[in-house]
């Protein structure tokens, strides 16, 4: 089910290229590097907001502060998948199937959220330079829309807003997935972003799995890599977790967006039964997401096309 990907590239060398923007602890804006981005990202570049206060909504509760419905599998060894019929549950031992999209029949398809957080955003949390990675006026439309849509969750984005985890996985309809620990390189080029050592990879993932399964809801087996950037190594590394990697055919190109029509348009462009399309619940980093959102589900709605959870696209719900 692999497809070619030429869009992808584009957008995901912005992704890369602007977390390596971040990796510096200040300033931002590194003139040199920010070309590279222009060059490469189709005119998306920087940052779209400008600094603000670091007080925002979803941050009220201290990151440290204990996950809130401690489920059965706390106490569970890390490296052990669930059992029975969690979603992308695969079995462990074997090296993970990665799907792009489900079956071309019916009329479903997922959008699904990815929530990064690395070391260097939450600096830039600190000290005042971003506001928010945590875009609540998605959540706010999904949510009043009632909209099914599968979050792909870092364990640090989890800790860091703790309050925001707790919604999504309050509600029916959003489905709770694995982005890793701290949104590193799982390949040695990944478009810059910092590599994790091939011996973390496993710990790493099973970590943000016990971080996310904490706060219940719809827990499932999916997981993403970071820039989508994975080869047999990282692949392997997986094998004991028992996990179905997701990629998605439909890449919106919302990081560092500046307008929201493009965002619409790649997200329509392509789109066809059974896709899953990509996008960012990260706020700064994806400033346009939420305006795109609107006319996103109504260009879907056109095409006869009805979001539902990642697992009903897959055609394992
Ligand atoms: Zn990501």
């Amino acid at each position: 089910m692999k497809i070619p990907r030429v869009p992808l590239v584009a957008t995901l060398v912005a992704v890369a290229a602007a977390a390596a923007l971040l990796a510096a602890p200040a300033p931002v804006r590194a003139p040199a590097t920010a070309g590279i981005v222009r060059a490469t990202a189709t005119g998306q570049t920087e940052t779209g907001r400008a600094p603000q206060t670091p007080t925002a909504p979803g941050q009220t509760t201290p990151p440290t502060a204990p996950p809130p419905t401690p489920t059965a599998s706390s106490g569970q060894e890390p490296t052990a998948a669930p059992s029975g019929t969690v979603p992308g549950a695969t079995p462990v031992g074997t090296r993970p199937p990665v799907v792009d999209h489900g079956p071309r029949t019916g009329n479903k398809v997922a959008l699904t959220f990815d929530a990064d957080m690395t070391d260097a955003m939450r600096y830039q949390l600190r000290s005042g330079a971003v506001r928010s990675y945590a875009n609540l006026k998605i959540i706010d439309l999904l949510e009043r829309e009632r909209v099914p849509a599968t979050f792909f969750l870092t364990g640090k984005w989890v800790e860091q807003y703790p309050d925001v985890t707790r919604r999504l996985a309050a509600n029916p309809r959003f489905e709770l997935a694995n982005h890793t620990y701290g949104h590193l390189a799982f390949t040695p080029d990944c478009y810059g972003l910092p590599r994790i050592a091939e011996r973390e990879m496993t710990a790493d993932v099973a970590r943000t799995f016990d971080v996310v399964a904490a706060y219940g809801g719809r827990q499932t087996r999916y997981f993403r890599f970071p820039g989508l950037c994975h080869d047999r190594k990282a692949l392997t590394a997986l094998a004991p977790l028992g996990v179905t990697v997701v990629d998605g055919d439909v890449v919106s190109g919302d990081p560092f967006a500046k307008s929201w029509r493009p965002v619409v348009r790649a997200s329509l462009d392509g789109v066809r039964p059974g896709s899953v399309i990509v996008l960012h619940v990260t706020e700064a980093n994806a400033p346009m997401t939420d305006e795109a959102l609107p006319h996103i589900l109504a260009g879907l709605a056109e095409r006869g096309l009805e979001p539902a959870p990642l697992s009903e696209v897959l055609g394992v719900g």
